[in-house]
């Protein structure tokens, strides 16, 4: 049964196969109470993404039943260009970074949203949006990891900066409920030359190996973590943890930045669990793809023959 799903790229690429291998795989992963992603790019690497679940998804359930939902598998070919995209406007200031935690599901680097100071605006956004805090997702092996994926190719790791609109709502947890409330900009990480400005994080974790555990960090200016080119794809999603709420402007950008093997390892260093409890590595903590369902991706830039993604 496994040698069947064993198929060309070529062929996944070939409309509905997908679904089939998500049933197949499905019944395949009946055993298993990790919601695993039904992804069309089968390898024996993602067979091996088997995990109990996350305490995170206990209580919240894998299926919401929304209908814009995230993250999502990018298809270039079905993205389509729109020229009236703006270009994003970042300005961040690395004096707002507070510090970092960890969550008990990832790392989470958090900023002084009080004011106006540091945040987006311009590329899909009307209003402005204030940088609240950013975060990684990524994998037990150097395979998988990456929430978003784009012609079925995922990266090892990805890079969330979210920003909740401060026109339209007093706080970030007002904006998490609300109609456009947030905009997450995605940066995809793939393996690659040592990042400088990401040591100065991964320096830090052994201070927060636990889950509650705080470190203090920064200044800090998040930009160093984007990639130069700012061409991005844009759809209406969600958050890919609970509450899942269907209130986030995804930006995600085109192209990755480049970071080690050894520092995305540093990640894998970190636990899930707490002190005293049993250690539970942190990794794997991603969302699987959700249904595209009645969205369009759109695109700031057109598409040309370079897709150095596969
Ligand atoms: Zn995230």
């Amino acid at each position: 049964m496994l040698r069947t799903l064993m198929l060309g790229r070529s062929h996944l690429k070939t409309s509905g196969f997908p679904a089939v291998v998500r049933q197949v795989w499905g019944t395949l992963r009946q055993p298993l109470r990790r919601p695993e992603r039904p992804c069309s790019q089968v390898s024996c690497a993602q067979k091996n993404r088997r995990d109990g679940l996350h305490p995170l998804w206990k209580s919240a359930g894998s299926v919401p039943g929304g209908s814009r939902q995230s993250p999502i598998n990018i298809r270039w070919r079905d993205s389509v260009y729109d020229p009236g995209l703006q270009p994003l406007r970042i300005s961040y200031d690395a004096a707002a970074c507070l510090h970092v935690w960890n969550t008990g599901y990832l790392f989470q680097v958090e900023f002084d949203d009080a004011t106006e100071g540091s945040g987006i605006s311009g590329g899909p956004l009307e209003n402005h949006y204030r940088l609240k805090q950013f975060h990684f997702h990524w994998g037990a092996a150097n395979e998988w990891g990456s929430e978003h994926t784009v012609d079925d190719h995922v990266y090892p790791a990805e890079l969330h900066l979210v920003h909740w609109n401060s026109v339209k709502y007093r706080n970030y947890k007002e904006a998490v409920m609300g109609e456009n409330g947030l905009a997450v900009i995605g940066v995809f990480l793939k393996l690659g030359a040592h990042h400088k400005a990401l040591q100065t994080l991964v320096e830090v974790l052994p201070e927060i190996k636990h889950k509650d555990t705080w470190a203090a960090v920064g200044p800090f200016e998040p930009s160093c973590l984007l990639p130069t080119c700012r061409d991005y794809w844009t759809y209406p999603g969600s958050l890919t943890t609970p509450p899942l709420t269907e209130s986030v402007t995804w930006i995600i950008l085109k192209k990755p930045i480049e970071v080690a093997a050894s520092q995305l390892a540093e990640f894998r260093t970190l636990l899930f669990s707490a002190l005293g409890e049993e250690e539970r590595m942190m990794v794997n903590n991603y969302r699987p793809l959700q249904p595209l369902m009645n969205r369009k991706v759109r695109s700031s830039f057109q598409a040309t023959e370079e897709r150095t993604t596969s």
